[in-house]
């Protein structure tokens, strides 16, 4: 090396490098995790089988059934079973019933838990018993307490609302979503999921949009089932399966890593020698550890009626996935949100952490949680199912056609659903979906649809027969289309999967999103259809082909069947005319385009204000995430990482000159590197600072576009050195635990 440093002959000063102890917290997470034993017993399956554990904890109908008169009975299964209004007169004797199922299953308090806008669960914790004024305490519960609550909302953002109405807010009973008993070892609390709205009534939470725009949905698709005979008007309502990815590492290194234990994610960390690439633990043997996590995690949500059916090893090591059986959307929210919490709360048990980010590793796949949606009523099925021949399936193709014309036309919406600061670490980068929205319709419907375009479906391409070439294996019949994990909106035979979704995100918005567009679809084929039949059953063939041509060929540009990742897509996708929008700070404006504006508050699912609110809050929440993780950055640059390599330089250094002093030479190729990479770490975290500095005053986007474009950039070059650090300095030096012990050591 060019520069070498010659020895002046001076005494080395901080010689005392070596005496250093080793990475204490790190040595001491290996030794923990190594010498695990699990604190809780093994579970005896044989004493309570699943079935009975099944919705045991919850006020299901069932339990409404036995306790409730049933004159109350029918009215609350009526406005579960077909979403009419709720008879507020029942509130009582339904409040008493619930009170005393809760006391008998130990429940001291009651809760209203809603969903605010951070996509967090919100509780509200109320004891039952007031004072009697005879010294004594009585359990109470009234209608009017199971109904409406009262917490304060001004601890929860509320975006543009806050700013002009009082903070006074409300939870509201969701009839439709089952009341809980949440276990703790002292004691067990009545939960109630409640919709939270202002005092005007404006929705200040995630529930509220979900259930209004379930409502919309539904109205539309009665029009079409209307055009098609089917007019007993069961209730159609938006089913949704998400799957859950998440990472689970051992606790000890989670509380050793700041970044993880604050932001999440970790922000600096050398990839590990060996990664994914042998592509071994995708649907592998599942650790012994993470098996009894997982089964006690299904327990607990079996007893919450949460039917998880689904586990599997990830692609990532230390990555894996819990899949429920779909249900109605709304129950499908409430159920991912105690998903989360339950996977979160079991994983401490076993002495790991359950991380739900959507990448808290770089360089290893990220985590999403892909929402399978489809619609569907008790007499009708699923109204997404092609059946074998979908050529013939009028009313299919109508619903399917209605979904193609949705997605295209407001993709920016769907778009913006997803973005978050974590996901935006997910899309686009080859291993999730690109940031481009797009459907993937597979063979089968593509070749429809391609038939409806030049004048008429006749056939279906056959689903034929799957044969191995074995002839003990049984021939197996195949699906109509093979699957494409590079989409981001794909028909998987029966549903939609939108893929696009963080693994950390409420699903309500995506769920909104989708119930709102393809309810102002159906509201167009069923206003188009109407027109051209005027009410006559037999003109409606003839409607339908010409409707069906247009939708395909005014929307068709949406539907790509190939490789998501690659180059040329990009390309294409530009050509048609389809929105790229890479960051959240260029998808959230999404929100605010005028199309949208008029789409929500048409179907009566967000006003233009409570719209504003959410592009506010979203907006705010990026810049502080961001906000969060660059002061993470700097501090641990400065007060772990920068130590642990001056410390080396140091140890080298003093090597170099005490062997100088006895006549040896000494290589100095490390030093230098070390002391090059030193130099290179302060100045980028000064350099990171000044990006954190810059004052931006031209509003909330112009902040977020700044935190996007001028903050994250800093920060990924301080870990870039930090990063050749970590693969140069002496490992017992290092102060974090690296990518190997956290994904590998189980
Ligand atoms: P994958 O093969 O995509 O990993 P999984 O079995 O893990 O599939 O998950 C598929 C999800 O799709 C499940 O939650 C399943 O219940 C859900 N699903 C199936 N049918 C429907 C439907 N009609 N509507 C919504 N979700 C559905
Ligand atoms: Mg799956």
């Amino acid at each position: 090396m060019s520069n070498k440093k010659s020895y002046d002959g001076g005494v080395p000063t901080g010689g005392g490098a070596t005496s250093i102890p080793a990475s204490s917290p790190r040595m001491a997470a290996i030794a923990a995790v190594t010498n695990y034993k699990p604190s809780a017993p093994p579970m005896n399956f044989l004493e309570t089988p699943a079935q009975q554990l099944f919705s045991a904890n919850v006020f299901s109908k069932a339990v409404m059934r036995d306790r409730l008169p049933k004159k109350v009975y029918k009215a609350v299964a009526k406005t579960i079973e077909t979403g009419s209004k709720l008879d507020p007169s029942i509130a009582d004797i339904v409040a008493l019933a619930m009170k005393d199922w809760a006391i008998e299953k130990g429940a001291t308090h009651y809760a209203h838990v809603f969903y605010p806008l951070t996509g967090l669960t919100a509780e509200k914790h109320d004891s039952f018993l007031t004072p009697d004024g005879a010294g004594g305490a009585l359990a109470e519960f009234s209608g009017s307490q199971l109904i409406q609550g009262e917490p304060d909302g001004s601890s929860f953002p509320t975006g543009g609302i806050r700013a002009t109405f009082e903070a006074r807010g409300y939870t509201i009973w969701d009839v439709t979503s089952p009341a809980y008993i949440l276990e703790n070892p002292n004691g067990t609390t009545l939960c109630i999921p409640t919709a939270f709205v202002s005092w005007t009534g404006e929705a200040l939470d995630k529930k509220t949009p979900v259930l209004r725009s379930m409502q919309a949905l539904n109205k539309q698709a009665q029009r079409i089932l209307n055009l098609f005979g089917h007019t007993d008007g069961a209730l159609v309502s938006s089913t949704a399966g998400p799957e859950q990815e998440y990472f689970l590492i051992d606790r000890n290194f989670f509380f050793a890593r700041p970044d993880l234990l604050t932001a999440g994610r970790t922000l600096f960390g050398a990839p590990p020698p060996k990664g994914q690439q042998f592509d071994d633990h995708y649907f592998g043997a599942i650790p012994e550890r993470v098996l009894a996590f997982m089964l006690d995690c299904e327990r607990e949500l079996f007893k919450l009626g949460v039917p998880v059916k689904t586990r599997h090893n990830e692609v990532a090591p230390g990555q894996y996935e819990i899949a429920p059986t779909f249900e109605s959307a709304n129950l499908a929210t409430d159920h991912q949100q105690l998903i989360m919490i339950t996977l979160r709360k079991v994983a401490e048990k076993y002495g790991m952490v359950c991380l739900t980010h959507e990448k808290p590793f770089g360089g290893v796949n990220g985590s999403g949680k892909h929402v399978n949606w489809s619609m569907g009523s008790s007499s009708q099925g699923n109204l997404l199912d092609p059946g074998d021949t979908p050529h013939e399936n009028a009313q299919f193709l109508t619903f399917c056609a209605a979904v193609i014309r949705a997605v295209h036309k407001h993709q920016g919406l769907l778009r913006a659903v997803v973005a978050t600061a974590g996901n935006d670490h997910r899309l686009g980068a080859n291993e999730a979906p690109p940031a481009i929205i797009s459907i993937f319709l597979g063979d089968q419907l593509t070749d429809v649809f391609e038939q409806i375009k030049a004048g008429g479906a006749s056939s279906s391409l056959p689903k034929g027969t799957l044969t191995v070439g074995v002839d003990v294996l049984p021939p197996l019949p195949k699906d109509a289309g093979d699957r494409n994990r590079t989409s981001p909106f794909a028909f998987t035979g029966n549903r939609f999967e939108f893929r696009a979704v963080g693994s950390n995100q409420s699903i309500a918005g995506p769920l909104v999103a989708m119930n709102t567009i393809v309810a102002e679809s159906l509201d167009y084929c069923a206003t188009e259809l109407e027109k051209a039949t005027g009410g006559d059953p037999s003109k409606l063939n003839e409607a339908l082909q010409k409707l069906l041509t247009t939708i395909i060929n005014e929307h068709g540009a949406i539907i790509f069947n190939g490789n998501g990742y690659s180059e040329e897509w990009h390309a294409e996708a530009a050509e048609r005319g389809l929105l790229n929008l890479k960051t959240t700070p260029d998808a959230l404006p999404q929100l605010q385009a005028p199309e949208v504006i008029e789409l929500l508050s048409k179907y009566e699912v967000l006003s233009e204000r409570e719209l504003e609110s959410r592009y506010e809050t979203y907006l705010e929440q990026y810049c502080l995430t961001v906000e969060v993780e660059a002061k993470l950055t700097v501090e641990m640059a400065k007060t772990m990482i920068f130590p642990a390599a001056v410390r080396y330089q140091n140890l080298l250094a003093s090597t170099c000159a005490n062997l100088k002093l006895v006549g040896y030479e000494f290589d100095t190729d490390t030093l230098d590197k070390v002391t090059a990479l030193v130099k290179e770490l302060q100045d980028t975290t000064a350099a990171l600072e000044a990006a954190m500095a810059e004052e931006t005053d031209e509003g909330a986007l112009a902040h977020a576009r700044h935190h996007c474009d001028a903050v994250k950039p800093a920060m990924a070059v301080v870990r870039e050195a930090a990063d050749k650090l970590e693969g140069i300095v002496s490992d017992d030096l290092w102060p974090l635990p690296t990518y190997q012990e956290m994904l590998f050591i189980k």
